[in-house]
């Protein structure tokens, strides 16, 4: 029997889709190749409401923050297991200029939902300048995350861990065919994967991050927030933090270094007082662009498929947004912002 969805990938772009497609009751598979250092499962997982500057919003905060909180509480009463976990993201200003462009930004009812007035840093952090709460910040556990959701959709004979052969894959009369199973639409979500996929070809202007994330173990630090200065601290639970991220656009593989440790030792010796020792070193790719938005929408060149790639630096916050609005727009018609369209990139 024809399915009606195919998914390749199975991170967090590819699990978000299968989510609003089991909800609404389509019949589906992912297709997943299981690599340990996806950027999904090395993510830390915080999000926040800011993007680029400390006192403006990243496009369409609000409603992206909404949507990942909902999706994950469905998926987190689905699953009978918790990887959300709320809670305010404190940022330490870098400079007086931070703190004074902080002081004056321009108010309004939205930006004062999610940012707090200035205070003195908490306990144990370094911030001279004072500092800010993003208030509707936290973390999603993403390996939890996956490796819970993966195993439901194994049960259920919706998730297949092995790696996808382009060229097995045929167009149909109605949709496609591989491996003898017939499908109506495919979703290519495989992040990086996505450079060897020859249905996209230049359809995904890349610009590839390489991340490094530690794990340390540091006792007397909060774990009621995330801290952030230059590099960010999230509490993972047992005086366990994930510290990040190393953002490296040169020398861009998956393996750990000793460059990115320092960097990060420097930089979390700058943002607290305690004493602290690591636990791990992690390092991934993260599906970055070249105007650093996501790209969602149709392949023109061939029927019934799509893409969902390029969640970037921010791919909890983005993902259940984009995989919602691009389920909306394949089977509500509804329209995808240009903002984050595949129509908006320049092909050769
Ligand atoms: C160090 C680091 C820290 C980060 N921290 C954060 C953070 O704190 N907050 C945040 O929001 N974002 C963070 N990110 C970014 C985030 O991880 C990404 O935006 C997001 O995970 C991308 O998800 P994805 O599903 O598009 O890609 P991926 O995670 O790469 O998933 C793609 C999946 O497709 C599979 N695949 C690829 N090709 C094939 C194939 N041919 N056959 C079968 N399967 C295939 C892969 O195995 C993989 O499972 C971080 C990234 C890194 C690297």
């Amino acid at each position: 029997m024809q399915k009606d969805y195919l998914i390749v990938g199975g991170g967090l772009a590819g699990l978000f889709f299968a989510h609003y497609l089991e909800e609404a009751g389509k019949t589906f598979v992912i297709i997943d190749a299981a690599k340990e250092n996806t950027a999904s499962k090395i993510a830390a997982g915080m999000f926040g409401p800011l993007g680029g500057q400390l006192s403006k919003l990243a496009w369409k905060a609000p409603e992206m923050i909404e949507t990942l909180v909902d999706t994950a509480k469905a998926l987190e009463q689905k699953l009978g297991s918790k990887f959300l976990h709320l809670m305010p993201v404190e940022v330490a200003f870098g400079s007086v200029k931070d703190a004074n462009d902080y002081a004056c930004r321009n108010k309004n009812e939205t930006l004062n939902e999610h940012l707090s007035e200035i205070r003195n840093g908490s306990e144990n952090i370094i911030a001279p300048y004072g500092s800010f709460e993003m208030l509707k910040g936290g973390w999603l556990n993403t390996k939890l995350f996956i490796k819970t959701y993966t195993e439901y959709l194994t049960n259920r004979h919706s998730f297949e861990n092995k790696t996808f052969d382009y060229s097995l894959l045929v167009q149909t009369e109605n949709g496609w065919n591989y491996q003898n199973q017939l499908y109506s639409t495919v979703v290519f979500a495989e992040g990086i994967g996505a450079l060897e996929n020859p249905y996209l070809k230049d359809a995904l202007p890349f610009k590839l991050c390489k991340g490094q994330v530690l794990t340390i173990h540091c006792e007397g630090l909060a774990e009621d927030r995330i801290v952030k200065k230059g590099i960010y601290l999230v509490p993972i639970g047992e005086n366990q933090f994930r510290a990040g991220a190393t953002y490296e656009w040169d020398e861009v593989n998956e393996i750990p270094n000793e460059l990115g440790k320092q960097e990060m030792l420097e930089k979390i010796k700058a943002l607290i007082h305690l004493p602290f020792y690591v636990l791990t070193q992690e390092a991934g790719i993260r599906p970055t662009t070249k105007d650093r938005n996501p790209v969602i929408g149709k392949i023109k060149e061939f029927e019934r498929t799509y893409v969902l790639n390029g969640l970037g630096t921010k791919g909890v916050v983005r993902g259940p947004w984009l995989a919602k609005t691009l389920f909306n727009h394949i089977e509500n018609n509804l329209t995808i912002p240009r903002e984050v369209s595949i129509d908006r990139i320049k092909r050769n």
